[in-house]
């Protein structure tokens, strides 16, 4: 698998938050962007042991990396989380929209707190991040001298965003509604200069979808799903995670980047259906 590390740090003078990111692909994401030479707010809610751990990585390349609480589902604490980054690092201008979770059931089961709690956390909580960039993209106004773009924005949606999920209405709804929501604030902010877009990952081994992977029984039987017969890393998101904030991606904007081994591919039909 290539290294993560980047020769030439495109994202010096770059302050990302990454929401989410004690463990998984969000903490990947957070160290992949410091080793690119961003400065590193990592998020997290609960547990703090994974963001120290990020902390500590994205430092040991060089980059400079706090820890910052936050639920990102309620509107005063990620407000509070933008200023203290601000306070910090003057500023942002990179997000990724990473804070995720699962609470499933079958629909006549489902109550109407595992729906609300998924909503809350998949959508608004990436609503609520986006809105909170966007006003510190504006406040501070162009630089140049470290990117062409005012901020750039990256949903970490889904293959859920099109592929319906039985047992699992509220995840794939949200990730539905990710899809409209990065789609629509592309097209609003694209005048400003601001980019936006998602990274759709298939099946990533993360502690998300554990009971996917642990046994091997359960990975065969998942592997069926993945024309390209492997399990993705939380690194293979990293990476198009920092190409996506960086120049190098700056005509791309409102587009989803599916990341899944092939999984939209209908593997059903490989043998002609
Ligand atoms: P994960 O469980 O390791 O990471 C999810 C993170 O979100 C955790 O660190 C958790 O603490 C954090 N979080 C949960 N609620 C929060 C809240 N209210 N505020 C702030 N943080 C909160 O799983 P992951 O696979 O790394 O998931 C990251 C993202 O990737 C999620 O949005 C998930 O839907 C998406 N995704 C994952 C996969 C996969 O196969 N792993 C596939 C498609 C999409």
């Amino acid at each position: 698998m290539p290294s993560l590390t980047s020769e030439n740090r495109k994202l010096l003078g770059q302050t990302a938050i990454v929401t989410g990111a004690s463990s998984g692909i969000g903490q990947k994401c957070a160290v992949a962007l410091g080793q690119a030479g961003a400065n590193v707010c990592v998020n997290f809610f609960g547990k703090r042991t994974g963001a120290d751990e990020a902390v500590e990585a994205a430092i040991a390349s060089g980059a400079k990396a706090i820890a910052l609480e936050c639920d990102v589902s309620d509107e005063a604490q990620v407000t509070r989380m933008f200023a203290s980054a601000v306070e910090h690092f003057g500023t942002v201008d990179i997000l990724v929209n990473n804070a995720g979770l699962q609470a499933d059931a079958p629909l006549a089961n489902m109550t109407l707190a595992q729906w609300n709690k998924v909503i809350g956390v998949n959508l608004t909580g990436q609503f609520l991040c986006a809105r909170e960039a966007v006003r510190e993209f504006q406040r501070r106004g162009l630089r140049p001298e470290v990117s062409c773009a005012l901020g750039k924005i990256i949903c970490i949606s889904s293959v859920h965003q099109i592929i319906p999920w039985s047992g699992h209405v509220n995840y794939a709804a949200s990730k539905g509604g990710v899809n409209m929501m990065m789609q629509s604030i592309a097209q609003e902010t694209a005048p400003l200069k601001i980019r936006v877009n998602s990274v759709c990952p298939g099946a990533i081994q993360t502690p998300i979808n554990r009971a996917a992977w642990e046994t091997s029984e359960a990975l065969g039987k998942l592997l069926m799903c993945i024309p390209y017969k492997r399990i993705g890393q939380p690194e293979d998101i990293a990476r198009a995670v920092v190409w996506l904030a960086s120049d190098d991606a700056d005509y791309v904007n409102g587009t989803s980047l599916f990341i899944d081994g092939g999984m939209t591919l209908f593997p059903g039909f490989a043998t002609g259906g």
